[in-house]
Parts: C-alpha cells; sequence; structure tokens
C-alpha cells in the first residue's frame, strides 16, 4: 500500500495531534502516524497553564473540556516540609481571564485534542502506524516506509515532522545530534481521594524532599513525590505503610488524605529528561515538541510547548505550501520564532532542580530565603509566575533581581507588576 500526503506527522502526543488540526483547518492535506494502539490512558498529573488555555480557547477546544475534569487552582503554597509557609503564588495577578491554572483528570486534555483531530481529519490519524526511515530519492526526503497495523506502508509527503518525543527516531534518523540528559531525580504520582475539598496547590520543599499536592475535580488530589529513579525499587520492596507515614512527616496537615494511599497501584513513575536539539530543521523534515526541546516537569511547560510548537509550525508550513519550498532555509522561521522560550524554560527548570531538588543545606536556605523574599515582593513573583504560565520569552531574573531575590539588596519596586487590560 502507498499513500501521499502533503505534512506527514510522526506522534499524535503533545504537539503532532495539534499540529493534525491546525493543519486540517488550514487546508493542508496532512496524516499523523501514532505508534501506540489508541489514546494513552495512564495516570499522569495534567496542569494546563495559562498559555495552554488560551491556545485551546483559541483552537475552540478550551470550552469542550468536561467541566468535571478540570479544577481551577489559583493559589499554590510553597512550605518547608513540617508544615511551615514559605510563599503562595497567586496567579489572579496574571491577565485575566486565563489567570488561574486548570488542574485535569489524566489525558482528558489529550482525549479532546485526539477528538477533535478524528474530526476534522477522520482518516488522517493512524495508530499502530509506525515510522521506520526516511524514503529517500537522490538524497532528498520524500517521505517515510512506516508499517500501519503491522503491514508496510510507504507514504510519500513533502516535509516529515518529527512529533514523536524525547527518544525520537526522526530525529535520529535526520542525523541531529542532541544531547539527552536524564534527571537523577523523577517523580511518583499518586492518585487519591479526599473527603474535604481542598483548593489550594501545595509545595513541600526539604532536603532533598519534594512533594506536591495537586487539587483535581471531584475531590480527588494528585500527589507528586520526588524519587531518585534509583530507589523506586527499594521503595516499593518496604510496601506503602512507610512512604504514608513519610508524607505525613512532610505534610502533617494532609494526614487523613495519605490514609488513602493503600496501594502501589494508585501510584504512577514519571521519569525525568532534557533534550537538546543542535537543529530542528533539515530540508523536508522538521522536530517538534520533546523531540527537540523536551525540559524538566519543574517549568510545567512540556504539554504546552509541544501545542505552541504545533501552532508556529502549522502558519511555517503554511507558507511553504504557498511557495512549494520546503527546504531548511524556508522551515527555520518557526525554529527561530521558537528556540528562545525553549531555551529560557529549560534553563529556568534546571535551576530549580539545582535549588529546589538540593540536598545541600546552604543551597536549601538559599532557596527558602528567595521563597520568603518572593512572598512579599509581588514583583519577582510576576516575573517567575509569568515564565512558568508561558507569558514570557525571556529569563524572569538577572542578576540585580537574584540578589534582591535572596534578600541581599533591597528591592524598591517590589510592589510593581505590570498593568494588564482586562479584555471585555
Ligand atoms: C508522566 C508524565 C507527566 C507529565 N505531566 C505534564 C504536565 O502536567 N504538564 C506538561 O505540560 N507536561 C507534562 N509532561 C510532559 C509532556 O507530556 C510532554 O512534554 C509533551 O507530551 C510533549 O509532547 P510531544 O508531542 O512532543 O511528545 P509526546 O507527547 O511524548 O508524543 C510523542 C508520541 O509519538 C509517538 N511515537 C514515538 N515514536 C514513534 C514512532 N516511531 N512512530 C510513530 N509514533 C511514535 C509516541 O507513542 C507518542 O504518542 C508529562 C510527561 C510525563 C511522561
Amino acid at each position: 500500500m502507498d499513500l501521499t500526503t502533503t505534512v506527514l506527522i510522526v506522534g499524535a502526543g503533545g504537539g503532532g495531534a495539534v499540529l493534525g488540526i491546525a493543519l486540517a483547518r488550514k487546508g493542508i492535506a496532512n496524516l499523523v502516524l501514532e505508534q501506540a494502539p489508541g489514546p494513552p490512558q495512564g495516570l499522569r498529573g495534567e496542569i494546563l497553564q495559562p498559555n495552554g488555555q488560551a491556545l485551546l480557547h483559541n483552537l475552540g477546544l478550551l470550552k469542550t473540556l468536561p467541566a468535571e475534569a478540570s479544577k481551577p487552582v489559583r493559589l499554590f503554597n510553597f512550605l518547608r516540609c513540617g508544615g511551615e509557609r514559605l510563599c503562595t503564588i497567586d496567579y489572579g495577578m496574571l491577565p485575566a481571564p486565563f489567570n488561574q491554572a486548570l488542574v485535569m483528570w489524566p489525558n482528558v486534555v489529550h482525549h479532546t485534542i485526539l477528538d477533535c483531530l478524528q474530526m476534522e481529519n477522520p482518516n488522517g490519524l493512524k495508530y499502530q502506524g509506525t515510522f521506520q526511515s526516511f524514503l529517500l530519492e537522490d538524497n532528498k526526503i520524500v517521505g517515510v516506509q512506516a508499517e500501519i497495523e503491522g503491514k508496510p506502508v510507504q507514504i510519500r509527503a513533502k516535509v516529515v515532522v518529527g512529533a514523536d518525543g524525547p527518544f525520537s527516531q526522526v530525529r535520529e534518523a535526520m542525523g541531529i545530534s542532541a544531547s539527552i540528559h536524564r534527571y537523577k531525580e523523577s517523580y511518583l504520582v499518586a492518585a487519591l481521594d479526599t473527603t474535604s475539598e481542598l483548593n489550594e496547590g501545595q509545595y513541600f520543599v526539604g532536603r532533598q524532599t519534594i512533594l506536591s499536592l495537586f487539587p483535581a475535580a471531584g475531590k480527588k488530589v494528585y500527589a507528586l513525590y520526588m524519587v531518585s529513579s534509583d530507589s523506586l525499587v527499594r521503595l516499593k520492596a518496604q510496601g506503602v505503610a512507610p512512604l504514608r507515614e513519610e508524607w505525613k512527616g512532610i505534610a502533617p496537615e494532609f494526614g487523613e488524605l495519605f490514609d488513602e494511599f493503600v496501594d502501589w497501584k494508585q501510584t504512577a513513575y514519571m521519569g525525568t529528561g532534557r533534550v537538546r536539539a543542535k537543529t530542528w530543521v533539515v530540508d523536508h523534515a522538521v522536530l517538534i515538541g520533546d523531540a527537540a526541546h523536551g525540559m524538566n516537569p519543574h517549568a510545567s511547560q512540556g504539554r504546552m510547548q509541544a501545542m505552541v510548537d504545533a501552532v508556529s509550525l502549522a502558519d511555517v508550513l503554511e507558507d511553504c505550501e504557498r511557495s512549494q519550498d520546503w527546504s531548511a532555509d524556508s522551515l527555520k522561521p518557526f525554529e527561530r520564532a521558537r528556540r528562545s522560550q525553549v531555551t529560557m524554560l529549560q534553563q529556568l527548570a534546571d535551576e530549580e532542580v539545582f535549588f529546589w531538588n538540593t540536598g545541600n543545606p546552604i543551597l536549601g536556605m538559599l532557596r527558602d530565603r528567595v521563597f520568603r523574599t518572593m512572598d512579599g515582593n509581588r514583583r519577582l513573583q510576576y516575573q517567575v509566575l509569568s515564565a512558568t504560565a508561558g507569558l514570557r520569552s525571556t529569563a524572569p531574573f538577572g542578576w540585580i533581581d537574584r540578589f534582591q531575590a535572596a534578600g541581599f539588596l533591597p528591592d524598591p519596586q517590589a510592589d510593581q507588576i505590570p498593568i494588564h487590560t482586562q479584555p471585555n
């Protein structure tokens, strides 16, 4: 079987599925290959940041998210293990209407996007469709060799998009070198039921310890607990009881909630990594999302950035279609538009890994000082929050800000945040 399309997208994850929708709406023929047999089902934490909400709103999808699966959260408290509050971050200071985080039930956002893709382009998504290699003619990429439902297929395309995640095979086939960093610390995610409604996020930090609690709809709470990759087996061998007691020590106020944790089946493990691809484009092929720039979850922006890539690339591909030029030069405006924000977010997330995950008491003390300063300094709080919310591309802190945040310099503008025009 041979197929022909204009844009062949490998991977129906956060980036690929949105790209399929955006291209279909521009009338550009596309096909999405997804190696999985169907939509994802596993447990995972999912926070829709303001930029992700705005993007889904623009695609007409925000209002179609099931209300019963979505919980708006405005306040996130940072506390020391044991319960002493350090800082409260208030999303309310961001421009309305997206001045809150939306904590979603697992996979709901993605299923909504996939449903939309299948509506916009009924035959455009092939599950059990696996990229294997590029089709080449005179050394030029003219499509892919794939397998769909176990059968070999040649798909001809003007351009191939690698939206196939951090271990991208498309990136490898493009011959692009990438540095892939695996962080020592990853996360155990647990979905717990609560009897009393929790409305604020809680983020406990201590010596090499992070436990965060995100309230979700339907009286559910997601707990994310930092574990080193090599400690998971030992942790599981001990059974759930010692971990439950550990959590009670970190967050004593939530003892009742942790009593709900009785089985490892309530948990999932989430590995963490960072990808830095040297370039994202070659003639007739381009990378988006984690394949180009996977980042640590501290950024809370992985899915958002993959979606923003998709919408941005769709505009560039429209220009390519118009000019019938699919060269690296024509694709490059996409990379130029996107690199600064993802690089900034990767750096911000790495700084957070350095200070938040630390076991070093001096770094821990500095971290706590910064949180305490931010609690009373709306300007610095806004700078960091607007980065996490996906609303800026430049670094939130310069050197003077850093000294002010650590409490070594006064900040005469501590109360000043940008004034936003409220939309009608
Ligand atoms: C457990 C977990 C929790 C997370 N929570 C959050 C969060 O709360 N907020 C957030 O913003 N980000 C979160 N992230 C990160 C976020 O999921 C990713 O950054 C985002 O999904 C990247 O989108 P993507 O499209 O680039 O890649 P992915 O979503 O990874 O999609 C890649 C797709 O390509 C497919 N694929 C791979 N190889 C092939 C092949 N050869 N042929 C065909 N298909 C292929 C895969 O099956 C997959 O569906 C989380 C990640 C994990 C693992």
